[in-house]
């Protein structure tokens, strides 16, 4: 049977069983998709009592190929609210989030303040026919996480109003941390000089960060990694790498490194040099839970900061500002000094 129909089935079956209603106890159940979801969701009701949490998707975790599991899908339908990224970043949960909102279950995509506000970019879908689709990755705009952090806080207050002024007041203390964030990277990543700067990745992940800070995208996959990566995109990214000498190119961790390892081996074999960056950039999915990378500020400034020093490392002038006093969590030493020769592979 096909899984989606499975799923499906799946899900009318638990949704007869236990049909909306979730008042009884104290508890306030709510379910994230992404790693980023379930960081803004942890953030805003820290110190809240009774919420619980469940987070689908770990860390390393492709959220365009992601299939809900059937214990993920149990959760979503016990739950009173549905967070999820939105855009069709969570390509396999379509036939899913609709069944969930006919049954009345409150489906929140943190897209969405950031869509009414204008500031959804376009781009293009790959795949069989180019399309042009919204691109999903609107959160590595520090701005645009700014919106959804404060309308997903007045959704909560709504959902529970007991709790309101706490949410409120969590919300106001992040977007201040966002706005330290902001401007430390953005003064970092604007110092090395426009003609510079490139970031090319694996999958078009990063249009919004490019725009958020001065940076000119090129990738080898399109917005999806749903549309595999064909031999004429390798090659276009290889002549694009060596048209604007190029130096340094960035594996995410959420995607297999080959397609930026062919591209590399192939600008080398034309007499170029270029290598991979001292780390992988967080994608679509952040590092693990207790480490740096694992909260949305870590993931960013990480990502931030690797490029900066991947760039230093080639020889690039790079002024990177000191981390603002206040925002955490505070980058770990190793990661803050890096080691140019360290880069593990290429
Ligand atoms: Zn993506």
């Amino acid at each position: 049977m096909n899984r989606q129909y499975r799923l499906l089935l799946l899900l009318c079956a638990t949704l007869a069983i236990a049909p909306i209603a979730h008042t009884s106890e104290d508890t306030l159940k709510i379910v994230a998709t992404t790693t980023q979801a379930a960081d803004l969701i942890g953030i805003l009701s820290a110190d809240v009592a009774g919420v619980e949490i469940t987070a689908l998707m770990g860390a390393g975790v492709d959220p365009h190929l992601y299939q809900p599991t059937e214990s993920d899908i149990a959760a979503m339908n016990q739950a009173e609210l549905v967070i999820y990224s939105g855009l069709r970043l969570e390509g396999q949960f379509e036939i899913v989030f609709a069944a969930l909102s006919e049954q009345g279950i409150a489906i929140y995509p943190l897209s969405a303040p950031v869509e009414e506000a204008g500031f959804i970019i376009g781009g293009f879908d790959l795949s069989e026919t180019l399309m042009d689709v919204a691109d999903p990755h609107f959160w590595f705009d520090p701005r645009n996480w700014q919106l959804t952090a404060a309308d997903l806080a007045e959704t909560l207050a709504e959902l529970d109003p007991a709790n309101a002024a706490l949410y409120r007041a969590n919300a106001a203390d992040y977007l201040e941390q966002l706005q330290l964030l902001y401007d430390w990277a953005d003064e970092g990543l604007r110092s090395i000089d426009e003609g510079k700067r490139y970031l090319v990745t694996s999958h078009e992940a990063f249009q919004y960060f490019g725009a958020a800070f001065g940076w000119r995208m090129q990738s080898i996959q399109g917005l999806s990694t749903e549309d595999e990566a064909g031999v004429g995109d390798i090659q276009e990214t290889v002549e694009f790498v060596i048209d604007n000498q190029i130096p340094v190119l960035f594996v995410e961790s959420s995607i297999p490194p080959d397609t930026i390892e062919a591209v590399i081996e192939a600008v080398r074999a034309q007499g170029a040099d270029a290598r991979i960056g001292l780390r992988e950039l967080f994608g679509d999915a952040m590092g693990e839970p207790d480490s740096f990378g694992g909260a949305y500020i870590g993931m960013l400034a990480q990502n931030a900061l690797t490029i900066m020093q991947s760039y230093q490392c080639m020889g690039a002038d790079v002024e990177i500002p000191d981390w603002p006093t206040g925002l955490l969590p505070q980058p770990p030493e190793d990661l803050w000094n890096a080691d140019c020769d360290a880069r593990s592979h290429a």
